[in-house]
């Protein structure tokens, strides 16, 4: 963290940015190339600001979390708030990227003697055709549009028991936080024939795809309990199941992210020169507000479709649990979006590229989440804990924290560890993917077990930061409060 009297000093830029990590946390050292490039676009919010006429777009501040790191144009780990202006390329490309959490009433003990079954099980579920989600053209217009409440109304068993998600119709521009009771979200028989029966609809393609890479859909269970009143309120006791799923919107936030970058550089000024570094705010002026309405619509279809996703993804593990362990029921923690932007009633835009919210009292008043804090979650990794915490709100930060341990060896690297520490870790954790590696026909086939274990190395735990001085380093800068600590059991990638 800077002290505040930095931004009093001559020569230097008046914008406040706070960097909130620890000494103990690395920040690669191409970092500081990569806040210059966050400032940079400073300059570009006051040349576009004087040339559209309002004077006053400006960046008012800039956090970079624990796991900041190198991303394109703007870094990942980035909170930047701006006025009179906002950033498409400040939300990060896959739109509404988040973390989903439902607690269940099972049991690590009752859940660890079904994983040789449920491994082929979410193994054809996930990637072998199993994944048959039956929406009707208007179920997804309904998604897109409404959000997943909108998608629950159209008729689903129990639909109103997912009140959760405030999205935006299109035009208004708040892709917004999640609110509503905490509630039960069913247990997966209700939802079944989504799951298996195309009931007179088509199946979509695309709905229920972990999309690859650091995206995942785990098993995990709460390993140890820092608050206990908090935890036990949001059905976070020892030895309980939890599910967490991290997606996005897949190809539609893309699409988003490039209606974004068309819109704003075709609303751009005349005879105003398009910024060096590529990065292209969009005026909230009257001049852009068509080019600023078509984004934030295209924006909030992605961010709904992420939503859908991450509940789908949910699901799908449910299915497969209590098809191998009976009916239970889950309950959703939260849904914690970490590319997205939001707009204050002050009319500044707080982008998160890379960043999720910390809410504190305040920033969750009148909701469920207000005794506590609002959910942060904050994963570490396929073969380390993640953990749950409760935001604190903090001003400096923005109300944000990391969205993860971060990247600490980059992917190139990270495909020429050895095979024998990867095969350490395969022996001790269990990991779901496309390929089965312990089918013999594919263990033959070495070209194809080489592809799989390179993929596999780039995601491997040691390329991620240490979760402990992570989380400690947000505890610490008074950002948010360790609530439960949680050990996967087991992990779908791919
Ligand atoms: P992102 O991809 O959104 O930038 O970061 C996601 C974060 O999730 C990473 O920084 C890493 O700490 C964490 N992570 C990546 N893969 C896994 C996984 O398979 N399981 C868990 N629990 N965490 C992961
Ligand atoms: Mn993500
Ligand atoms: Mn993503």
């Amino acid at each position: 963290r800077t002290d505040d009297d930095w931004l009093h000093l001559p020569n230097r830029w008046g914008i406040p940015v706070d960097v909130c990590a620890g000494a103990d946390v690395p920040i690669e050292s191409g970092a500081v190339d990569e806040i210059l490039t966050v400032l940079e676009t400073a300059d570009t919010l006051e040349r576009l600001g004087s040339a559209a006429g309002c004077g006053d777009a400006a960046i008012s501040r800039v956090v970079l979390t624990p796991d900041f790191h190198k991303g394109a144009g703007i870094p990942i780990g980035t909170v930047l708030q701006t006025r009179g202006a906002l950033v498409p390329q400040a939300v990060g490309n896959d739109v509404n990227c988040g973390m989903r959490l439902e607690a269940t009433s099972l049991t690590a003990d009752e859940v660890r003697p079904r994983l040789d079954a449920l491994e082929p099980r979410l193994r054809h579920l996930f990637f072998e055709g199993g994944r048959r989600i039956a929406l009707s053209g208007r179920q997804r217009e309904a998604l897109l549009r409404d959000g997943l409440p909108g998608l629950l109304d159209t008729g689903v068993p129990q639909a109103s028991a997912e009140g959760v998600w405030s999205q935006a119709r299109p035009g208004d521009g708040r892709p917004g936080r999640i609110h509503g009771p905490r509630h039960p979200v069913t247990t997966a028989g209700a939802f079944r024939d989504w799951i298996d029966s195309a009931g007179g609809t088509s199946y979509d393609s695309i709905i229920g795809s972990v999309g690859g890479g650091n995206h995942f859909a785990e098993l995990q269970y709460v390993s140890a309990v820092h608050d206990r009143r908090a935890a036990y309120a949001w059905g976070l006791t020892p030895g309980r199941v939890v599910l967490m799923v991290h997606s996005g919107s897949l190809a539609l936030g893309h699409q988003a992210g490039a209606t974004g970058r068309d819109q704003a550089r075709a609303a751009w000024p005349r005879g105003v020169p398009l910024p060096g570094n590529g990065i292209v705010p969009l005026a909230l002026d009257e001049r852009s507000e068509p080019a600023c309405r078509r984004y934030l619509d295209a924006l909030g279809g992605a961010a709904n479709f992420a939503v859908g996703n991450r509940f789908f993804l949910a699901l799908m593990l449910r299915a497969a649990l209590a098809a191998e362990c009976g009916e239970f029921a889950a309950d959703l923690v939260y849904d914690a979006p970490h590319n997205l932007l939001w707009r204050e009633p002050d009319g500044q835009v707080v982008h998160r590229k890379g960043a999720t919210p910390a809410g504190g009292y305040a920033e969750v008043a009148g909701g469920p989440y207000e005794m506590w804090g609002e959910p942060v979650i904050v994963p570490g990794s396929m073969g380390a804990a993640s953990y749950v915490l409760r935001g604190c709100g903090d001003p400096r930060t923005l109300a944000s924290a990391c969205h993860g341990a971060g990247r600490r060896v980059r992917r190139g690297a990270a495909a020429r560890a050895s095979d024998a520490e990867l095969d350490a870790f395969l022996r001790e954790f269990r990991v779901v993917t496309p390929l089965d590696h312990r089918d013999p026909a594919v263990a033959r086939r070495s070209d194809v077990m080489a592809a799989w274990r390179r993929d596999l190395k780039q995601e491997a735990p040691w390329v991620y930061k240490d979760i402990g001085p992570v989380v400690s380093s947000l505890r610490r800068a008074g950002v948010a409060e360790p609530v439960a600590e949680l050990r996967p059991l087991l992990t779908v990638k791919g």
